[in-house]
Protein backbone atom coordinates (compact mmCIF):
# COMPACT_ATOMS: atom_id res chain seq x y z
CA UNK A 1 0.00 0.00 0.00
CA UNK A 2 1.56 3.08 -0.65
CA UNK A 3 2.28 5.97 1.56
CA UNK A 4 -0.64 8.33 0.84
CA UNK A 5 -3.16 5.40 1.10
CA UNK A 6 -1.78 4.74 4.32
CA UNK A 7 -2.27 8.44 5.24
CA UNK A 8 -5.78 9.17 4.07
CA UNK A 9 -6.89 5.66 6.02
CA UNK A 10 -6.27 7.26 9.07
CA UNK A 11 -8.91 10.00 7.90
CA UNK A 12 -11.52 6.86 8.17
CA UNK A 13 -14.45 8.26 10.25
CA UNK A 14 -15.25 6.68 13.35
CA UNK A 15 -18.61 4.50 13.38
CA UNK A 16 -20.58 6.86 15.89
CA UNK A 17 -19.77 9.64 13.87
CA UNK A 18 -20.90 8.41 10.67
CA UNK A 19 -24.14 7.08 12.04
CA UNK A 20 -24.81 10.55 13.28
CA UNK A 21 -25.56 11.91 9.23
CA UNK A 22 -28.38 12.47 8.71
CA UNK A 23 -28.53 10.76 5.05
CA UNK A 24 -28.35 7.67 7.39
CA UNK A 25 -31.33 8.57 9.60
CA UNK A 26 -34.04 7.45 7.78
CA UNK A 27 -32.65 3.91 7.11
CA UNK A 28 -31.15 3.29 11.10
CA UNK A 29 -35.14 4.04 12.07
CA UNK A 30 -36.11 1.49 9.46
CA UNK A 31 -33.76 -1.54 9.44
CA UNK A 32 -32.33 -0.52 13.05
CA UNK A 33 -29.06 0.96 14.91
CA UNK A 34 -27.41 -2.54 14.66
CA UNK A 35 -27.92 -2.88 11.10
CA UNK A 36 -26.91 0.01 10.32
CA UNK A 37 -23.76 -0.55 12.17
CA UNK A 38 -23.43 -3.65 10.79
CA UNK A 39 -22.86 -1.59 7.40
CA UNK A 40 -20.67 0.69 8.20
CA UNK A 41 -18.48 -1.01 9.68
CA UNK A 42 -18.57 -3.65 6.94
CA UNK A 43 -17.73 -0.20 4.40
CA UNK A 44 -14.80 1.16 6.70
CA UNK A 45 -13.07 -2.52 6.66
CA UNK A 46 -13.66 -2.52 2.92
CA UNK A 47 -11.54 0.59 2.29
CA UNK A 48 -9.04 -0.51 4.61
CA UNK A 49 -8.59 -4.02 3.23
CA UNK A 50 -8.77 -2.66 -0.57
CA UNK A 51 -5.20 -1.36 -1.43
CA UNK A 52 -6.70 0.24 -4.60
CA UNK A 53 -9.51 2.17 -3.70
CA UNK A 54 -9.00 5.77 -4.48
CA UNK A 55 -9.65 7.78 -0.94
CA UNK A 56 -10.20 11.21 -1.13
CA UNK A 57 -7.20 13.56 0.64
CA UNK A 58 -9.55 15.37 3.08
CA UNK A 59 -11.62 13.64 6.26
CA UNK A 60 -14.78 15.08 4.58
CA UNK A 61 -14.83 13.55 1.29
CA UNK A 62 -13.63 10.34 2.89
CA UNK A 63 -16.50 10.37 5.59
CA UNK A 64 -19.38 11.78 2.62
CA UNK A 65 -17.80 8.74 0.30
CA UNK A 66 -18.49 6.18 3.62
CA UNK A 67 -21.95 7.74 3.88
CA UNK A 68 -22.62 7.26 0.22
CA UNK A 69 -21.80 3.60 0.27
CA UNK A 70 -23.66 2.79 3.53
CA UNK A 71 -26.83 4.38 1.79
CA UNK A 72 -26.37 1.81 -1.23
CA UNK A 73 -26.40 -1.10 1.21
CA UNK A 74 -29.35 0.34 2.19
CA UNK A 75 -30.72 0.68 -0.46
CA UNK A 76 -29.66 -2.51 -1.75
CA UNK A 77 -31.90 -3.97 1.38
CA UNK A 78 -34.67 -2.00 0.38
CA UNK A 79 -34.11 -3.88 -3.16
CA UNK A 80 -34.09 -7.26 -1.69
CA UNK A 81 -37.73 -7.16 0.19
CA UNK A 82 -40.78 -8.56 -1.68
CA UNK A 83 -42.12 -5.81 -3.10
CA UNK A 84 -45.19 -5.07 -5.81
CA UNK A 85 -44.02 -5.29 -10.01
CA UNK A 86 -45.24 -4.28 -12.65
CA UNK A 87 -45.21 -7.50 -15.34
CA UNK A 88 -44.41 -6.06 -18.68
CA UNK A 89 -42.74 -9.13 -19.25
CA UNK A 90 -45.76 -10.72 -21.32
CA UNK A 91 -45.83 -13.97 -19.65
CA UNK A 92 -49.19 -13.82 -17.69
CA UNK A 93 -48.06 -16.37 -15.27
CA UNK A 94 -44.74 -15.59 -14.43
CA UNK A 95 -43.11 -17.65 -11.77
CA UNK A 96 -40.21 -15.25 -10.86
CA UNK A 97 -43.00 -12.82 -10.42
CA UNK A 98 -45.78 -14.79 -7.98
CA UNK A 99 -47.67 -16.70 -10.84
CA UNK A 100 -51.15 -15.45 -10.83
CA UNK A 101 -51.71 -11.86 -9.42
CA UNK A 102 -54.58 -11.49 -7.11
CA UNK A 103 -58.65 -9.89 -8.49
CA UNK A 104 -59.50 -7.00 -6.40
CA UNK A 105 -61.70 -8.30 -4.62
CA UNK A 106 -59.42 -11.38 -3.10
CA UNK A 107 -56.91 -9.18 -2.46
CA UNK A 108 -59.21 -7.32 -0.10
CA UNK A 109 -60.38 -10.57 1.23
CA UNK A 110 -56.36 -11.54 2.18
CA UNK A 111 -56.01 -8.04 4.25
CA UNK A 112 -59.16 -8.79 6.09
CA UNK A 113 -57.98 -12.06 7.26
CA UNK A 114 -55.03 -10.64 8.32
CA UNK A 115 -56.79 -9.59 11.49
CA UNK A 116 -58.55 -11.74 13.65
CA UNK A 117 -60.70 -14.11 11.48
CA UNK A 118 -63.48 -16.75 12.20
CA UNK A 119 -61.02 -19.36 10.24
CA UNK A 120 -61.88 -22.41 12.92
CA UNK A 121 -64.88 -20.98 14.61
CA UNK A 122 -68.81 -21.17 13.68
CA UNK A 123 -70.25 -17.41 14.26
CA UNK A 124 -74.08 -18.84 14.51
CA UNK A 125 -72.83 -21.30 17.44
CA UNK A 126 -70.04 -19.73 18.87
CA UNK A 127 -67.94 -23.04 19.04
CA UNK A 128 -64.89 -24.51 16.73
CA UNK A 129 -65.93 -24.99 13.18
CA UNK A 130 -64.04 -27.22 10.74
CA UNK A 131 -61.75 -25.31 9.23
CA UNK A 132 -61.77 -24.24 5.41
CA UNK A 133 -65.28 -25.51 5.45
CA UNK A 134 -66.45 -22.98 3.44
CA UNK A 135 -64.01 -23.40 0.96
CA UNK A 136 -64.17 -26.39 0.31
CA UNK A 137 -67.96 -26.12 -0.60
CA UNK A 138 -67.13 -23.21 -3.25
CA UNK A 139 -64.27 -25.65 -4.77
CA UNK A 140 -67.35 -28.52 -4.90
CA UNK A 141 -69.86 -25.57 -6.39
CA UNK A 142 -67.45 -24.87 -9.37
CA UNK A 143 -65.95 -27.99 -9.83
CA UNK A 144 -69.02 -30.47 -9.27
CA UNK A 145 -67.15 -32.91 -7.00
CA UNK A 146 -68.60 -34.39 -3.81
CA UNK A 147 -65.93 -33.09 -1.43
CA UNK A 148 -62.76 -31.11 -1.54
CA UNK A 149 -59.27 -30.33 0.38
CA UNK A 150 -56.90 -27.51 0.09
CA UNK A 151 -53.15 -27.52 0.87
CA UNK A 152 -50.30 -26.01 0.31
CA UNK A 153 -49.77 -26.51 -3.45
CA UNK A 154 -50.30 -28.88 -5.94
CA UNK A 155 -46.72 -30.95 -5.06
CA UNK A 156 -48.14 -31.04 -1.95
CA UNK A 157 -51.46 -32.54 -3.09
CA UNK A 158 -49.63 -34.95 -4.62
CA UNK A 159 -47.47 -35.82 -1.91
CA UNK A 160 -50.64 -36.13 0.11
CA UNK A 161 -52.78 -38.55 -2.11
CA UNK A 162 -49.92 -40.79 -2.91
CA UNK A 163 -48.49 -41.13 0.38
CA UNK A 164 -52.36 -41.63 2.07
CA UNK A 165 -53.62 -44.03 -0.76
CA UNK A 166 -50.68 -46.10 -1.29
CA UNK A 167 -47.67 -46.17 0.48
CA UNK A 168 -46.05 -49.48 0.49
CA UNK A 169 -48.08 -50.63 -3.13
CA UNK A 170 -48.11 -49.87 -6.33
CA UNK A 171 -49.52 -46.66 -8.65
CA UNK A 172 -49.58 -46.99 -12.56
CA UNK A 173 -48.50 -44.16 -14.44
CA UNK A 174 -47.84 -43.82 -18.07
CA UNK A 175 -44.03 -43.05 -19.47
CA UNK A 176 -44.94 -40.09 -21.52
CA UNK A 177 -46.22 -38.20 -18.06
CA UNK A 178 -43.33 -38.42 -15.39
CA UNK A 179 -43.06 -35.00 -15.42
CA UNK A 180 -40.58 -32.69 -13.78
CA UNK A 181 -42.15 -29.04 -12.84
CA UNK A 182 -39.48 -26.37 -11.62
CA UNK A 183 -36.42 -28.40 -11.58
CA UNK A 184 -36.86 -30.34 -8.46
CA UNK A 185 -40.24 -31.53 -8.73
CA UNK A 186 -39.15 -34.93 -10.59
CA UNK A 187 -42.15 -37.69 -9.87
CA UNK A 188 -40.40 -40.21 -9.73
CA UNK A 189 -38.94 -38.58 -6.71
CA UNK A 190 -42.10 -38.36 -5.47
CA UNK A 191 -43.20 -41.70 -5.27
CA UNK A 192 -39.83 -42.57 -3.47
CA UNK A 193 -40.54 -40.05 -0.97
CA UNK A 194 -44.13 -41.39 -0.51
CA UNK A 195 -42.96 -44.66 -0.65
CA UNK A 196 -44.92 -45.66 -3.62
CA UNK A 197 -43.94 -48.15 -5.90
CA UNK A 198 -44.13 -46.42 -9.48
CA UNK A 199 -45.16 -49.02 -12.14
CA UNK A 200 -44.81 -47.14 -15.57
CA UNK A 201 -46.61 -48.66 -18.77
CA UNK A 202 -46.40 -47.69 -22.17
CA UNK A 203 -43.55 -45.94 -24.04
CA UNK A 204 -42.75 -41.80 -23.83
CA UNK A 205 -45.36 -40.90 -26.86
CA UNK A 206 -47.74 -43.76 -26.72
CA UNK A 207 -49.74 -45.26 -23.84
CA UNK A 208 -52.73 -47.68 -24.92
CA UNK A 209 -55.58 -48.57 -22.36
CA UNK A 210 -54.47 -52.06 -22.33
CA UNK A 211 -50.96 -51.18 -21.21
CA UNK A 212 -52.54 -50.14 -17.91
CA UNK A 213 -54.81 -53.35 -17.83
CA UNK A 214 -51.66 -55.52 -18.29
CA UNK A 215 -49.65 -53.48 -14.97
CA UNK A 216 -52.66 -54.29 -12.41
CA UNK A 217 -51.36 -56.58 -9.56
CA UNK A 218 -52.91 -57.35 -6.67
CA UNK A 219 -50.91 -54.84 -5.35
CA UNK A 220 -51.84 -52.23 -7.46
CA UNK A 221 -53.94 -49.45 -5.40
CA UNK A 222 -54.81 -46.84 -8.30
CA UNK A 223 -54.00 -45.54 -11.52
CA UNK A 224 -52.45 -41.97 -11.58
CA UNK A 225 -52.95 -39.05 -14.63
CA UNK A 226 -51.14 -36.53 -14.96
CA UNK A 227 -51.18 -33.79 -17.32
CA UNK A 228 -47.70 -32.87 -19.51
CA UNK A 229 -48.57 -28.65 -18.79
CA UNK A 230 -44.74 -27.70 -19.16
CA UNK A 231 -44.16 -29.71 -22.61
CA UNK A 232 -45.73 -31.50 -25.39
CA UNK A 233 -45.24 -34.56 -27.00
CA UNK A 234 -45.81 -34.23 -30.47
CA UNK A 235 -45.89 -36.13 -33.88
CA UNK A 236 -46.98 -40.09 -33.48
CA UNK A 237 -48.42 -40.35 -30.10
CA UNK A 238 -51.07 -41.54 -28.09
CA UNK A 239 -52.58 -41.23 -24.82
CA UNK A 240 -55.51 -42.23 -23.09
CA UNK A 241 -58.55 -40.04 -22.32
CA UNK A 242 -59.37 -40.07 -18.69
CA UNK A 243 -62.69 -41.29 -19.10
CA UNK A 244 -61.91 -44.55 -20.20
CA UNK A 245 -59.08 -44.54 -17.87
CA UNK A 246 -61.70 -43.97 -14.88
CA UNK A 247 -64.18 -46.60 -16.75
CA UNK A 248 -60.89 -49.27 -16.56
CA UNK A 249 -60.32 -48.73 -13.02
CA UNK A 250 -63.73 -49.00 -11.68
CA UNK A 251 -64.02 -52.26 -13.62
CA UNK A 252 -61.13 -53.00 -11.37
CA UNK A 253 -62.37 -51.48 -8.48
CA UNK A 254 -59.44 -49.17 -8.39
CA UNK A 255 -59.71 -44.98 -7.74
CA UNK A 256 -58.10 -43.32 -10.50
CA UNK A 257 -56.48 -40.02 -9.62
CA UNK A 258 -55.71 -37.37 -11.94
CA UNK A 259 -53.57 -34.46 -11.48
CA UNK A 260 -54.88 -31.79 -14.17
CA UNK A 261 -52.19 -29.26 -12.53
CA UNK A 262 -53.05 -25.72 -13.85
CA UNK A 263 -56.96 -25.50 -12.34
CA UNK A 264 -58.79 -24.75 -15.63
CA UNK A 265 -62.35 -24.27 -15.17
CA UNK A 266 -63.43 -23.05 -18.81
CA UNK A 267 -62.78 -24.33 -22.11
CA UNK A 268 -60.23 -21.30 -23.63
CA UNK A 269 -60.02 -22.55 -27.43
CA UNK A 270 -62.55 -19.92 -28.48
CA UNK A 271 -59.77 -17.26 -27.06
CA UNK A 272 -57.12 -19.44 -29.78
CA UNK A 273 -55.46 -20.91 -27.18
CA UNK A 274 -55.41 -24.55 -26.73
CA UNK A 275 -57.11 -27.20 -25.00
CA UNK A 276 -56.41 -27.48 -21.38
CA UNK A 277 -57.58 -30.63 -19.47
CA UNK A 278 -60.87 -28.93 -17.75
CA UNK A 279 -61.57 -29.96 -13.79
CA UNK A 280 -64.97 -30.13 -14.29
CA UNK A 281 -64.59 -32.60 -17.10
CA UNK A 282 -62.37 -35.46 -15.19
CA UNK A 283 -64.80 -34.76 -12.02
CA UNK A 284 -67.73 -35.87 -14.65
CA UNK A 285 -65.57 -38.35 -16.25
CA UNK A 286 -65.34 -40.02 -13.05
CA UNK A 287 -62.03 -39.37 -11.80
CA UNK A 288 -62.07 -40.30 -7.76
CA UNK A 289 -59.52 -37.51 -6.94
CA UNK A 290 -58.71 -34.41 -9.22
CA UNK A 291 -55.43 -32.04 -8.44
CA UNK A 292 -54.76 -28.66 -9.13
CA UNK A 293 -53.06 -25.37 -8.50
CA UNK A 294 -54.61 -22.58 -7.32
CA UNK A 295 -52.32 -19.68 -8.41
CA UNK A 296 -52.34 -21.01 -12.46
CA UNK A 297 -55.29 -20.57 -14.82
CA UNK A 298 -57.17 -20.76 -11.58
CA UNK A 299 -56.15 -17.09 -10.66
CA UNK A 300 -55.75 -17.44 -7.06
CA UNK A 301 -53.22 -17.68 -4.25
CA UNK A 302 -50.66 -20.21 -3.96
CA UNK A 303 -52.20 -23.26 -3.05
CA UNK A 304 -52.95 -27.20 -4.21
CA UNK A 305 -56.59 -28.48 -4.46
CA UNK A 306 -57.96 -31.88 -4.35
CA UNK A 307 -61.69 -32.54 -5.32
CA UNK A 308 -63.20 -35.86 -5.56
CA UNK A 309 -64.92 -38.62 -3.50
CA UNK A 310 -65.69 -37.99 0.02
CA UNK A 311 -64.18 -41.53 1.53
CA UNK A 312 -60.90 -40.79 -0.52
CA UNK A 313 -60.79 -36.74 0.95
CA UNK A 314 -61.79 -38.03 4.76
CA UNK A 315 -58.80 -40.31 4.66
CA UNK A 316 -56.37 -37.46 2.86
CA UNK A 317 -57.47 -35.02 5.84
CA UNK A 318 -57.39 -37.88 8.56
CA UNK A 319 -53.72 -38.53 7.59
CA UNK A 320 -51.26 -36.43 10.06
CA UNK A 321 -49.24 -35.21 6.62
CA UNK A 322 -52.71 -32.85 6.03
CA UNK A 323 -52.23 -30.78 8.96
CA UNK A 324 -47.95 -30.55 8.03
CA UNK A 325 -49.36 -29.14 4.66
CA UNK A 326 -52.39 -27.23 5.58
CA UNK A 327 -52.75 -23.23 3.85
CA UNK A 328 -52.97 -20.68 6.57
CA UNK A 329 -56.18 -18.07 6.81
CA UNK A 330 -54.74 -15.69 4.27
CA UNK A 331 -54.94 -18.71 1.49
CA UNK A 332 -58.20 -19.29 2.41
CA UNK A 333 -59.32 -15.84 2.32
CA UNK A 334 -57.75 -15.14 -1.47
CA UNK A 335 -59.24 -18.99 -2.60
CA UNK A 336 -62.89 -18.05 -1.02
CA UNK A 337 -62.90 -14.54 -2.99
CA UNK A 338 -61.16 -16.19 -6.49
CA UNK A 339 -63.50 -18.79 -6.26
CA UNK A 340 -66.53 -16.88 -5.45
CA UNK A 341 -66.04 -14.76 -8.80
CA UNK A 342 -65.75 -18.01 -10.42
CA UNK A 343 -69.08 -19.00 -9.35
CA UNK A 344 -70.46 -15.79 -10.06
CA UNK A 345 -69.92 -16.38 -13.83
CA UNK A 346 -67.69 -13.39 -13.68
CA UNK A 347 -63.75 -14.49 -14.02
CA UNK A 348 -62.98 -13.25 -17.30
CA UNK A 349 -63.50 -9.40 -16.39
CA UNK A 350 -62.01 -10.13 -12.53
CA UNK A 351 -59.69 -12.54 -12.39
CA UNK A 352 -56.34 -10.91 -13.94
CA UNK A 353 -54.89 -14.09 -15.46
CA UNK A 354 -58.12 -14.79 -17.57
CA UNK A 355 -58.31 -11.28 -17.85
CA UNK A 356 -55.13 -10.98 -19.78
CA UNK A 357 -55.13 -14.13 -21.37
CA UNK A 358 -58.30 -13.59 -23.02
CA UNK A 359 -57.77 -9.51 -23.78
CA UNK A 360 -58.20 -9.89 -27.76
CA UNK A 361 -55.38 -7.94 -29.06
CA UNK A 362 -57.08 -5.12 -30.39
CA UNK A 363 -58.00 -3.87 -26.85
CA UNK A 364 -54.01 -4.41 -25.94
CA UNK A 365 -53.56 -1.94 -28.95
CA UNK A 366 -55.77 0.25 -28.27
CA UNK A 367 -54.78 0.77 -24.47
CA UNK A 368 -50.94 1.17 -26.26
CA UNK A 369 -51.74 3.58 -28.29
CA UNK A 370 -53.47 5.80 -25.07
CA UNK A 371 -50.42 5.06 -23.43
CA UNK A 372 -47.88 6.11 -26.16
CA UNK A 373 -49.49 9.38 -26.19
CA UNK A 374 -49.29 10.14 -22.78
CA UNK A 375 -45.41 9.12 -22.87
CA UNK A 376 -44.52 11.31 -25.79
CA UNK A 377 -46.58 14.29 -24.15
CA UNK A 378 -44.44 13.98 -21.82
CA UNK A 379 -40.86 12.69 -22.43
CA UNK A 380 -37.67 14.65 -22.90
CA UNK A 381 -36.91 12.48 -26.03
CA UNK A 382 -40.54 11.57 -27.57
CA UNK A 383 -39.07 9.50 -30.38
CA UNK A 384 -37.53 7.01 -28.02
CA UNK A 385 -41.43 5.55 -27.22
CA UNK A 386 -43.10 3.62 -30.10
CA UNK A 387 -45.48 0.83 -30.29
CA UNK A 388 -44.75 -2.50 -31.27
CA UNK A 389 -46.76 -5.71 -32.07
CA UNK A 390 -45.03 -8.71 -30.19
CA UNK A 391 -46.26 -11.83 -28.80
CA UNK A 392 -46.95 -13.08 -25.23
CA UNK A 393 -46.65 -16.44 -23.49
CA UNK A 394 -48.93 -17.74 -20.65
CA UNK A 395 -45.99 -18.76 -18.70
CA UNK A 396 -46.30 -20.66 -15.61
CA UNK A 397 -45.70 -24.58 -16.35
CA UNK A 398 -49.49 -24.06 -18.92
CA UNK A 399 -49.98 -24.03 -22.46
CA UNK A 400 -46.36 -24.73 -23.65
CA UNK A 401 -45.04 -23.39 -27.07
CA UNK A 402 -48.17 -21.05 -26.93
CA UNK A 403 -48.02 -17.73 -28.55
CA UNK A 404 -50.65 -14.67 -28.12
CA UNK A 405 -50.64 -11.81 -30.24
CA UNK A 406 -49.74 -8.94 -27.95
CA UNK A 407 -48.68 -4.97 -28.79
CA UNK A 408 -45.97 -3.97 -26.31
CA UNK A 409 -44.24 -0.06 -25.42
CA UNK A 410 -40.75 0.02 -27.05
CA UNK A 411 -38.21 2.08 -25.56
CA UNK A 412 -35.43 2.67 -27.45
CA UNK A 413 -32.03 4.97 -27.97
CA UNK A 414 -30.03 4.05 -24.42
CA UNK A 415 -28.44 0.78 -23.56
CA UNK A 416 -31.40 -1.36 -23.17
CA UNK A 417 -29.76 -3.32 -20.44
CA UNK A 418 -29.17 0.07 -18.13
CA UNK A 419 -32.61 0.54 -19.06
CA UNK A 420 -34.11 -2.39 -17.89
CA UNK A 421 -32.10 -2.65 -14.52
CA UNK A 422 -33.50 1.59 -13.77
CA UNK A 423 -36.72 0.57 -14.63
CA UNK A 424 -36.38 -2.87 -12.10
CA UNK A 425 -34.91 -0.66 -9.17
CA UNK A 426 -37.58 2.01 -9.33
CA UNK A 427 -40.78 2.19 -7.42
CA UNK A 428 -43.21 0.18 -8.09
CA UNK A 429 -40.50 -2.35 -9.84
CA UNK A 430 -40.72 -2.36 -13.37
CA UNK A 431 -40.52 -5.18 -15.72
CA UNK A 432 -39.87 -5.68 -19.15
CA UNK A 433 -38.39 -7.88 -21.72
CA UNK A 434 -35.62 -7.23 -24.29
CA UNK A 435 -35.70 -7.96 -27.47
CA UNK A 436 -33.07 -6.65 -30.08
CA UNK A 437 -31.21 -4.45 -27.98
CA UNK A 438 -34.55 -2.48 -27.15
CA UNK A 439 -36.85 -2.26 -24.02
CA UNK A 440 -40.33 -4.11 -24.53
CA UNK A 441 -43.45 -3.41 -22.09
CA UNK A 442 -45.87 -5.84 -23.44
CA UNK A 443 -48.99 -4.71 -22.25
CA UNK A 444 -51.03 -7.68 -21.88
CA UNK A 445 -50.23 -8.43 -18.35
CA UNK A 446 -49.38 -4.82 -17.11
CA UNK A 447 -52.63 -4.37 -14.70
CA UNK A 448 -54.84 -1.61 -15.86
CA UNK A 449 -54.10 0.19 -12.47
CA UNK A 450 -50.40 0.06 -13.07
CA UNK A 451 -50.91 2.43 -15.90
CA UNK A 452 -49.73 5.36 -14.32
CA UNK A 453 -46.71 3.99 -12.33
CA UNK A 454 -45.08 2.82 -15.25
CA UNK A 455 -46.11 6.19 -17.23
CA UNK A 456 -44.07 7.97 -14.40
CA UNK A 457 -40.81 4.93 -14.24
CA UNK A 458 -40.75 5.07 -17.86
CA UNK A 459 -40.32 8.87 -17.92
CA UNK A 460 -37.78 9.04 -14.97
CA UNK A 461 -36.23 6.16 -16.09
CA UNK A 462 -35.67 7.68 -19.72
CA UNK A 463 -35.14 11.80 -18.32
CA UNK A 464 -31.43 11.87 -19.34
C1 LIG B 1 -47.82 -27.04 -11.89
C2 LIG B 1 -48.08 -28.46 -11.75
C3 LIG B 1 -47.79 -29.12 -10.56
C4 LIG B 1 -47.16 -28.42 -9.39
O1 LIG B 1 -48.03 -27.45 -8.93
P1 LIG B 1 -47.58 -26.45 -7.75
O2 LIG B 1 -48.86 -25.84 -7.32
O3 LIG B 1 -46.62 -25.51 -8.38
O4 LIG B 1 -46.95 -27.28 -6.70
C5 LIG B 1 -48.07 -30.47 -10.47
N1 LIG B 1 -48.61 -31.12 -11.50
C6 LIG B 1 -48.91 -30.53 -12.68
C7 LIG B 1 -49.50 -31.33 -13.77
C8 LIG B 1 -48.67 -29.17 -12.83
O5 LIG B 1 -48.96 -28.57 -13.98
Amino acid sequence: MDNAKRMNLRLLPAVERVLQRSELVAATTRYGRAAATDWVRHVLAELRSDASANLPADAAAIESLVVARVVELAEAAAARRLRRVVNGTGIVLHTNLGRAPLARAAIEAVVEAAQCTNVEVDLATGRRGPRGAAVETLCCEVTGAAAALVVNNCAAATLLTLQTLAAGRRVVISRGQLIEIGGSFRLPDVFRQADVELSEVGTTNRTRLADYADAIRPETVALLRVHPSNYRIAGFCESVAIDELAELAQSRGLPVIDDVGSGCLYDLTPYGLPEEPIVQHSVRAGADLVLFSGDKLLGGPQCGVIVGRADLIERLRKNPFARALRVDKLTLAALEATLEIHRAGRAFEEIPTLRQLSLPAEAVEARGRSLLERLRADATMPERFSLQQVVSAPGGGTLPEQTVPSWAVAVGGSNADRLAARLRLGSPAVFGRIENERLLIDLRTVMPEDEDDLVRGLLAATKD
